[in-house]
């Protein structure tokens, strides 16, 4: 029996464990596949106040540990199922553990193209991550497809070391900051292809080009390349909450900023709830945020 139980241990959740561990509360953090949660692919943090720059994985193995110091438990288990009684009740692939909280901290993941051969052909020239698979394009020519900070930076990294990266964006605008564009403006070994979706994946055993489709002309054009990037942004994985927590038209869990839910003693912290700011500094804050309302909670119980 725990007193917090906390689902996903990306910068939100172990925020909130933390948190929770220093108020006295006994947590457990449920993770399906590693700790860290999306930042840990990121390979450069400039932006979190007080420290000036940090690799992603390096800040997220940080607050592991410290998770981990203050005596958090963490279960690498994926939760399939979280129900409430006088307590809450949670399944995973592993078994069931009790908690007089939880905190719903999953974050998002990757979104896709939808494209018919995407499936077939991630892990053979498609990738999600540009840091975990980029050198394996070494000399040879990339897409990245988005015009976030993550495909600016995946552009920028990959233009290291490949002979040629085409930025494939649907429009003209970038979401990502100016500065990081400007830079990856200047390499030589960088293309912009604006106004542009990638329709079709050419390869069977291997990607051998993208097809792209100019949104202006509606003219097609075959762009041959060993790898794709697909950074389009992130989508969430809330649906095993859906009972007990209410999601948007998105799946994200509806909440504010005091991250509570429609079920009391459910908490919600980060990315994978309905917010505007979705950055490492808000996730954390998050965390802080949850994990001190499900204190409050247990200690009115
Ligand atoms: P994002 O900001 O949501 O950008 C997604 C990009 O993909 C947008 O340019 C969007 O185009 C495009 N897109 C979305 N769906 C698409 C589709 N179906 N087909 C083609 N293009 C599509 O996602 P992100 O870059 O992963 O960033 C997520 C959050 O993390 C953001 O808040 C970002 O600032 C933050 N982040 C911060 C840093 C940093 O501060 N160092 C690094 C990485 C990420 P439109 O613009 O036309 O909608």
């Amino acid at each position: 029996m725990y007193d917090i139980a906390i689902v996903g241990a990306g910068p939100a959740g172990l925020s909130a464990a933390i948190y929770a561990q220093r108020a006295g509360k006994k947590t457990v953090l449920f993770e399906a596949y590693t700790y860290g949660g999306q930042i840990i692919n990121t390979p450069k943090i400039e932006n979190y106040p007080g420290i000036k720059d940090i690799s992603g994985f390096d800040y997220a193995t940080g607050l592991f540990d410290q998770a981990l110091s203050f005596g958090a438990e963490i279960v690498f288990e994926q939760v399939t199922a979280v129900n409430k009684s006088d307590r809450f009740v949670i399944t995973t692939t592993a078994g069931t553990y009790e908690a007089q909280a939880v905190i719903i901290a999953t974050g998002a993941k990757n979104r896709h193209l939808g494209l018919e051969k995407e499936e077939a052909l991630t892990g053979r020239g498609i990738s999600y991550c540009a840091t975990c698979d980029g050198a394996f394009f070494k000399g040879k020519n990339v897409a990245v497809n988005g015009g976030g900070n993550t495909a600016i930076e995946d552009a920028t990294f990959l233009s290291g070391y490949c002979s040629k990266v085409y930025v494939i964006h649907r429009r003209e605008g970038f979401r990502a900051e100016e500065g990081s564009l400007q830079a990856l403006r200047e390499k030589d070994n960088v293309e912009f292809v604006l106004n542009a979706t990638i329709t079709d994946l050419v390869g069977e055993d291997k990607l051998s080009a993208v097809v792209v489709t100019d949104k202006l002309s509606g003219q097609k054009s075959e762009i041959a390349v060993d790898g794709l990037f697909i950074a389009i942004g992130q989508v969430p994985d809330n649906a095993v909450f859906s009972e007990i927590a209410e999601l948007d038209q998105s799946g994200y869990v509806l909440s504010g900023e005091d991250c509570t839910t429609k079920t009391p003693g459910l908490f919600t912290a980060g990315d994978c709830r309905t917010k505007h700011v979705r950055q490492l500094v808000t996730a954390a804050s998050d965390g802080a945020v949850a994990a001190l309302a499900a204190c409050t909670y247990i200690d009115k119980l």
